[in-house]
């Protein structure tokens, strides 16, 4: 390579880098990844199934997110995030609540009005309910148990999530549950249930009855805003709880 051709390659490489750190801030990241190691290919390793699809590309949108460490590495990684079309709409990005060693981690769809106002998942009426699904129903504090949603920045006027918004944020709940390990997912409602197990199966086929995400125990149960419109259905919450109560013991 003679030096005119060497500094050619490099002016190159020099705006395909400046390109990549503005698409990145763009994103509203302003991490940078690290460079690929050893050490990181055994923790790919470690990870196994679950993250085997995420991008392992250095310049990926979700490189930095893929080598948290923590739950609070991983927040920092997501920064203020603009990788979809929910961002402009949103007061707080809801990243998730609880104990970053729970047993039991509850997945619902995404952010209502109150969880974005106050940036915590599931606390609006829906939540009180979950809150005592957890306190009255399990014996435990919401700070024993791990709580996150599918999406983690609220639709606009509580619409489901659409595929594109799923797709962006699917890789950080992943992540996220690499991270806690729980021995238990609890999904609530049609959509976690649908989104986590990439099914169309209808929910009141699924609930109540064990599925593997990526070998982790998964049950499906009714959401608990449902049941504020149909509490007569709340029987088969409790049934399916008292499942997950014995598979915790
Ligand atoms: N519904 C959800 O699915 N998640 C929340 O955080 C609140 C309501």
């Amino acid at each position: 390579m003679n030096s005119g051709s060497g500094r050619g390659e490099l002016r190159e490489m020099v705006i395909a880098l400046r390109r990549y750190v503005h698409r990145q801030q763009r994103a509203g990241i302003w991490l940078l990844p690290r460079a690929p190691s050893a050490d990181r290919k055994l923790e790919k390793t470690a990870s196994g199934a679950l993250l085997g699809e995420m991008e392992d590309n250095l310049f990926s949108d979700y490189a930095i997110a893929y080598q948290a460490k923590s739950l609070e590495e991983l927040r920092a990684a997501i920064g203020d995030c603009r990788r979809c079309k929910l961002w402009p709409g949103r007061t707080h990005l809801v990243f998730g609540v609880g104990n970053h060693r729970a047993k039991v981690m509850f997945v619902g769809e995404g952010p209502g009005r109150d969880e974005d106002l106050q940036g915590e998942p599931f606390v609006g009426r829906a939540g009180q309910l979950l809150t005592d699904i957890i306190t009255k129903g399990m014996g435990l504090k919401r700070s024993d148990v791990y709580i996150a949603n599918v999406v983690k920045c609220r639709p606009p006027e509580n619409r489901n999530p659409e595929p594109d918004e799923v797709e962006s944020c699917e890789p950080f709940l992943k992540k996220q549950i690499d991270l806690i390990r729980p021995k238990v997912i609890v999904a609530l409602g049609k959509f976690a249930v649908q989104s986590l197990l990439k099914s169309k199966v209808p929910i009141t086929r699924l609930r109540g009855v064990w599925q593997d995400y990526h070998g982790i125990k998964l049950m499906p149960t009714f959401h608990p805003a449902y049941l504020l419109r149909n509490p007569g259905d709340k029987k088969f919450v409790w049934e399916d709880i008292k499942k997950v109560i014995r598979e915790l013991k």
